[in-house]
């Protein structure tokens, strides 16, 4: 049974996407609050390497949030570039999107003389990791970055941490305390069985467990569980490693060439690319319909 196996020897690169500004915010809370606290999530266990994908619409109304690029900075994080207004490739096509890299691009570099790390933006994360529904749009932003420099930071896992948030941030709304209480004690058990699951698809696919890119987001409810996860993470054994180190495996070189929609991560790609069934690995349990269903008849404030 591949899915209950032990989690032992996991390697997993974390990054972060849309800083500084990931989903609703719930009351009492603020965009500096959610950095600060996971940043300390990550010091906390040991984490000296993580990853930060930045968006850049704040600007200018809340300029002020500038300062929580450098609050991941000042903490030995990279910055790397998540476009400006975080688009759909799918939906805006090449030009623009690409445009919309360059500008981001301009933004990130005007910290350059802030600190050395942002020598490393030339990372890109695909926003709703759609790469084109076109093989077209899809070559046409890969010639963009590698004309450029740029790596693509794939993702190989994740646990809709986002979603997660949504519905934290209804509850919370809805005065739903009971739910927030189931979530905050099952959402550990989501990220435990996501990523066996990614494990299992790495097996099957390519007879190894790769190093595993985990996607998450600077978002409220990450703030208060990643604590936890990653202590757990740590107690099966799971490896924390950089995202360069990660990339350096052969994995992440493939290119599957494949056009969709709807957002897939490398190992969907890859084993949609080569018509391999993947559906008996999903883990099922924590489905984001079921997580979007907590709270739902909240009343909208
Ligand atoms: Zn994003």
């Amino acid at each position: 049974m591949p899915l209950n196996d032990s989690l032992e020897g996991t390697r997993v690169a974390i990054t972060i996407d849309d800083i500084p500004d990931h989903g609703d915010l719930p009351p009492g809370m603020s965009r500096m609050d959610i950095a600060n606290g996971l940043v300390r999530s990550l010091k906390d266990n040991g984490i000296d390497q993580a990853f930060g994908f930045t968006n850049g619409s704040f600007m200018p109304e809340n300029s002020a949030e500038l300062g929580i690029f450098k609050i991941w900075l000042d903490a030995g994080y990279p910055l790397g570039n998540h476009t400006f207004d975080h688009p759909n490739l799918n939906e805006v096509g090449a030009k623009v999107f690409i445009a919309n890299i360059a500008k981001q691009e301009r933004l990130l570099a005007t910290l350059s003389s802030y600190s050395p790390l942002i020598r490393e933006r030339f990372m890109f994360r695909y926003p709703y990791l759609d790469e084109g529904d076109t093989l077209s749009k899809r070559n046409a932003v890969r010639a963009y970055l590698a004309k450029n420099h740029y790596r693509i930071a794939e993702v190989t896992t994740d646990y809709y941490d986002w979603a997660w948030t949504d519905a934290y941030t209804r509850c919370l709304n809805a005065h739903d305390q009971k739910s927030i209480d189931w979530m905050m004690t099952h959402v550990g058990d989501d990220a435990d069985q996501s990523l066996r699951a990614s494990n299992a698809i790495s097996m099957r696919l390519f007879g190894r467990r790769i190093p595993h890119i985990l996607l998450m987001h600077d978002g409220a409810f990450d703030v208060l569980t990643l604590d936890g996860i990653l202590k757990r993470w740590h107690n099966q054994g799971v490896q924390f490693i950089s995202l360069k180190e990660a990339l350096a495996d052969p994995v992440y070189s493939i290119n599957p060439n494949y056009a969709y929609q709807d957002g897939m991560n490398l190992l969907d790609q890859v084993a949609a690319a080569r018509h391999i069934d993947l559906s008996d690995l999903e883990p099922a349990e924590y489905s984001i319909d079921r997580i979007n269903e907590f709270c739902k008849a909240a009343p909208a404030h």
